[in-house]
């Protein structure tokens, strides 16, 4: 079956990688673990407080700010995001992630493919690395940028760089908000998910796995 798309978006974490079945999302991964420890190393260095403090503190801001820690402390404690960022989510991706060679079988029969994670560029080259996949892609945009998932600049971005309309794009992704944010600018969706779930009206297609995307786009 050929496709109507001409260019494939792909999430990164939880989509190019599948989450130990004991994680159910990356906050629950042992990555998010050494990523959270080091957060709150850098607030207790960069603030001048104790381990016990900085966790406080970490809490504080997880919650006031939806998990967006780096906001967070860049408006509470004027520490540039970029700074938290790059120091902070420097965690070894190979530690945890090792290349698949299916998958890599499967990027390679995908003509044109960018990657849109909310993930620190320090994270995403490292995963990328890990996968053995950092050379497949034509456009990397991450969450170090200043527009962001699930906000609509993200998304038109990509589209622009590619000279493409919505229509001819397709995302993949296994967060829900962020498909909708696709949605929103008229990319079609595909939820990567193993739960039954009744899929809401701004996904057009779900796979249980990556692999399954042959079917869908080759
Ligand atoms: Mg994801």
């Amino acid at each position: 079956m050929g496709t109507p798309y001409r260019l494939v978006i792909f999430d990164l974490d939880g989509t190019l990688y599948e989450f130990p079945a004991n994680a159910t999302n990356f906050k629950t991964t042992k990555i998010y673990g050494e990523i959270k420890s080091n957060a709150i190393k850098f607030i207790g260095l960069r603030i001048g407080v104790g381990k016990e403090a900085a966790s406080a503190i970490w809490d504080t801001i997880n919650a006031k700010y939806n998990g967006h820690i780096a906001t967070g402390i860049e408006t509470e404690y004027h520490i540039p995001r970029g700074e938290y960022l790059s120091k902070v989510w420097d965690v070894k991706a190979e530690t945890y992630l090792k290349p698949n060679l299916k998958i890599k079988a499967l990027l390679a029969a995908i003509s044109k493919k960018a990657i849109l994670s909310s993930a620190p560029k320090v994270w995403v080259d490292s995963a990328l690395k890990a996968l053995e996949i950092d050379k497949m892609f034509d456009y990397v945009a991450t969450g170090s940028e200043n527009s962001r998932k699930p906000h609509q600049a993200a998304y038109l971005k990509i589209l622009s760089h590619f000279d493409l309309p919505p229509k001819a794009a397709i995302m993949i992704d296994d967060d829900l908000e962020f498909l909708k944010g696709a949605k929103d600018v008229g990319i079609d969706t595909v939820l990567i998910s193993k739960r039954l779930e009744a899929l809401p009206p701004f996904v057009d297609y779900k796979v249980s796995n990556i692999l399954e995307l042959r079917k869908l786009l080759l």
